[in-house]
């Protein structure tokens, strides 16, 4: 093919060159029908990049057509090659080449009227390369959570709108920002070891971060450290929970507490009972624990009905809580049983202070509907360790005291 064009010792320095190159070369000879139409092409010479792109092998497919090798080959195809050939206007394009499963950047021109080479390279790695960007840049822009690139340094490099939204500041604002200047100056002891945990492989942690107006709000942050160029670099993909946080909260006071009177529940009780006594241990304290029942409270439902009753629990609650220590804690039990748990005293006196002072706040009647409700309560009082070792135990104990006091009218206690 060669000798056509140069003397053998261009064309033996041309085949060198042509072989070396990293493209795939190929010349072919358009072949057309009757009416002049290309129908068909001819392979007239190759190079090594194209036998190893293509799989084809020189010997094999040299003075043999396309349709030959590709009997399936779209016509659409022989058609550009030989208007190239036939016009001398070359084509660029980049294809997906489904016979091979490869894409090419492929360069189509004519050296010779009837003749056309083709060169291409491959570009399949780039290609899935480029679509891997296109979704994460996506992901990027469509994200709901804020999405902040972060230098080692600390400095934002890179923010999508969400994270714009998030803290109120312009794209450009976030860009001039460290990443401490955004989050809650409480959080920085924190820091070092959360990003330790980013660069060994990613980590996620609850934070409170700024927005420029200088109020603060409760985030999730997923980071991770990776590597982008030459430079590293954080991933921080945070999210707003203030809300989730309230709901929290919320459940867990619904959970600890209860819904009549406010005042802590069992459940509650019984987790703080247990730190209690550990404390009391700890510190070689006595604790006591009061439990007191509404003397014939049926007969206030009864008599005034269930709405008087609650007043009742919840008047009695409120005032309770509001004669003992801020150390002391007073749940509800159950119906019209409440216990109070007084962690450190010294000794009895202290509790027939805190007694007298409940006596004495619930001789004050209690107003329903215009009527003076009168209530009366029995006190049972059981001490650890002196009365029980844990608090089932103690509970017991005093739940039996309490019954003791039962027996006598009016507001009584016994130990
Ligand atoms: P005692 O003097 O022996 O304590 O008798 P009592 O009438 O107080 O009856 P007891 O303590 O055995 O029963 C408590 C009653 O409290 C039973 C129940 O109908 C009523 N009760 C329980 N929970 C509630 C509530 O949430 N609201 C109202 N209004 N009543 C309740
Ligand atoms: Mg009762």
């Amino acid at each position: 093919m060669f000798k056509e064009l140069m003397c053998p010792r261009c064309e033996e320095s041309l085949r060198n060159v042509i072989n070396a190159m990293c493209e795939g070369y190929a010349i072919h000879e358009i072949i057309c029908d009757d009416d002049g139409i290309p129908s068909n092409f001819r392979f007239l010479e190759v190079n090594c990049a194209f036998e190893e792109i293509t799989g084809l092998n020189r010997d094999e497919i040299l003075g043999k057509t396309v349709k030959d090798i590709y009997p399936n080959i779209t016509s659409s195809w022989i058609e550009i090659y030989g208007r190239v050939a036939l016009t001398g206007e070359p084509v660029y394009f980049e294809n997906y080449f489904e016979l091979l499963d490869k894409y090419f950047r492929v360069s189509v021109f004519t050296p010779q009227k009837g003749k056309f080479i083709t060169l291409f390279m491959e570009i399949t790695e780039l290609k899935k390369t480029e679509e891997i960007m296109k979704k994460h840049k996506l992901l990027f822009e469509c994200a709901q959570d804020a999405v902040l690139y972060v230098r080692d340094d600390g400095m934002v490099i890179d923010a999508n709108d969400s994270a714009c939204k998030l803290y109120g500041y312009t794209y450009e604002e976030l860009l001039r920002l460290n990443i401490h200047d955004i989050r809650h100056f409480s959080m920085k002891p924190y820091f070092e070891h959360q990003m330790l945990q980013a660069d060994e492989g990613g980590t996620v942690f609850e934070s409170v971060h700024v927005r420029k107006d200088g109020t603060d709000f409760a985030v999730e942050v997923s980071a991770k450290g990776t590597i982008i160029g030459s430079e590293k670099v954080r991933i921080h993909i945070i999210r707003d929970i203030a809300e989730r946080k309230l709901a929290e909260e919320k459940i867990i006071y619904l959970a600890n507490h209860d819904s009549l009177t406010g005042i802590p529940n069992r459940a509650f009780l019984m987790q703080e009972l247990t730190r209690a006594l550990d404390l009391a241990d700890r510190g070689q304290y006595k604790l006591s624990l009061l439990l007191f029942d509404i003397d014939k409270f049926k007969q206030v439902n009864d008599v005034y009905g269930h709405q008087a009753g609650d007043v009742v629990l919840k008047t009695v609650a409120a005032r309770i809580k509001a004669v003992i220590r801020s150390v002391d804690t007073v749940a509800r039990l159950g119906g019209d049983e409440f216990i109070i748990i007084l962690p450190m005293f010294k000794d009895k006196s202290e509790i027939l202070t805190i007694i007298n002072r409940m006596f004495e706040t619930l001789n004050e009647p209690i107003i329903f509907n215009n009527v003076n409700l009168y209530v009366h309560i029995s006190v049972g009082i059981g001490i650890y360790p002196d009365d029980a070792l844990d608090k089932e135990s103690l509970i017991k104990y005093a739940d039996t005291a309490m019954y003791e006091a039962k027996k006598e009218s009016g507001n009584t206690y016994s130990f």
